[in-house]
């Protein structure tokens, strides 16, 4: 476990979920790693996730129909999309391609490269917990996604056929099946799929905390500090320019999450990346709560019982990374809450807003530099970069170590937009 001398001298840009995953297999294979964030490790949008871990979750976020869908959800205040329109002409390029991206081929062919990306995930994750003992986390009790409709549920019949695909089986349940698996929701459900192969975590920032915390007492260093550029060489960059004066590198990998693109933009690369702003409201004492993590189709709703409370998040808002958070959003995710599970208390509930970091294809960059060859990328995991740590970390260390990915990377480079 010890770094060794042969190892790599690798710098790593982002301590969220990503980045600290990246930096634990380095680790782990015997390089020296420095673990660079601004803040504490996971503070960002990896501290209040869904904790989803959804192996067969490979359904991108532009799919067949979605251009008839958006302006009904615009039209709704209590829908699941918001846009600021003061954010609009900026946020319009990103979303023109994020429409051409929705056409059925090319969801099926995201579809396929998110399989690879996503179905490893728990074995990928596996040896990390069990070095940092945080096997306790993550529960695989299966996730239930219901439907209120008939009407609904056949509107889901795409994604549910793509997660098909990957082989898993995705039960369809009626309503007296979902009484018996999750009492505790309102009888307002008429369908439902379950996928008992999926699973989630407890307590997303205490994991992030957890593999950090490991990292460190293993030999691995962790800086709190703002990268702000590079200073560059002949063959890449040969030090990183951050608040505190110029560190020398040898290999970088970029894993800033949302604040990736002003970085990769000076490795000469422009990777459109626009904020899916979700929110979150955790209610520490909810008096009732369904035994696994249950997501609500008609709203675009997770529900996950957690250590510290049951978690509801959800919502996409496109209004930049910069806007104050818009609390009102927070708020609607009480009333869906109200509504599926009646009864619920959400006395001293606490709420949060974070940044997913989205490409328009809903995949991730994620392998190494056509630019440089010490350069490396992972970010741009959108809706699922718990889900998809795990084995961009995997396949992040098998190219620093010069071994074939266990992955077909094209779909995922840099240089695709
Ligand atoms: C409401 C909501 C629900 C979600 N639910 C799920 C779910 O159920 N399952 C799932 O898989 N995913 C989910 N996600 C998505 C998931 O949380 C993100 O994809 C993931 O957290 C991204 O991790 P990251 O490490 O790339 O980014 P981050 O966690 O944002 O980390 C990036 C880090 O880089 C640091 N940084 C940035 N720039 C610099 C710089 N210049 N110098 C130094 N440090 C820098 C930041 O401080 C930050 O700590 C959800 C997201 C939201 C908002």
């Amino acid at each position: 476990m010890n770094p060794s001398t042969s190892g790599r001298d690798v710098t790593i840009i982002g301590a969220g979920i990503v980045g600290t995953v990246c930096a634990s297999y380095l680790l782990r294979e015997g390089h020296r790693v420095t673990l660079i964030d601004r803040g504490d490790p996971g503070a960002q949008t990896s501290f209040g996730n869904t904790g989803g871990i959804s192996p067969a979750s490979v359904v991108p976020v532009a799919t067949p129909g979605i251009l008839r869908d958006v302006p009904k959800w615009l039209s709704d205040p209590e829908g699941p999309l918001h846009i600021k329109w003061s954010h609009l002409p900026k946020c319009l390029p990103w979303l023109l391609r994020f429409l051409r991206a929705s056409g059925t081929e090319r969801a099926k062919a995201i579809s396929r490269a998110l399989t690879a990306l996503n179905m490893p995930t728990f074995d990928a994750y596996e040896p990390l917990l069990r070095d940092a003992g945080l096997l306790h986390l993550f529960h695989r009790t299966g996730q239930l996604t219901v439907y209120k409709s008939e009407e609904a549920f056949e509107h889901e019949r795409f994604g549910i056929d793509l997660r098909r695909d990957t082989g898993v089986n995705v039960d369809i349940l009626n309503a007296d099946e979902i009484r018996q698996l999750e009492p505790a929701l309102a009888p307002i459900f008429v369908k439902a799929h379950f996928i008992e192969t999926h699973g989630h975590c407890k307590n997303p920032f205490g994991l992030v905390q957890g593999l950090a915390e490991h990292f460190v007492r293993n030999g691995g260093i962790l800086l709190r500090d703002q990268v702000k550029g590079f200073e560059f060489g002949p063959h890449g960059p040969e030090a990183v320019i951050t608040d505190s004066g110029r560190r020398p590198l040898d290999t970088v990998v970029v894993a800033a999450g949302m604040w990736s693109d002003g970085l990769t933009r000076q490795l000469g690369h422009k990777v459109p990346l626009e904020s899916h702003r979700g929110y979150h409201v955790t209610l520490p004492d909810p008096r009732f709560a369904p035994r696994r993590m249950v997501l609500s189709a008609d709203y675009k709703v997770a529900i996950t019982p957690m250590e510290m409370g049951l978690r509801l998040a959800g919502t996409v808002e496109l209004a930049g990374v910069d806007a104050p958070p818009d609390y009102r959003r927070a708020e609607k995710l009480l009333k869906v809450g109200a509504e599926v599970l009646p009864g619920l208390n959400a006395e001293g509930h606490t709420r949060w807003m974070g940044h997913r970091p989205c490409t328009p294809d809903s995949l991730p960059v994620l392998g190494s530099s056509p630019k440089f060859p010490n350069v490396y990328y992972a970010f741009g995991h959108g809706h699922q970069g718990l889900l998809g740590a795990s084995q961009t970390g995997k396949v992040i260390a098998e190219l620093i170590a010069g071994r074939p990915a266990s992955m077909d990377l094209e779909p995922f480079r840099v240089d695709r937009f």
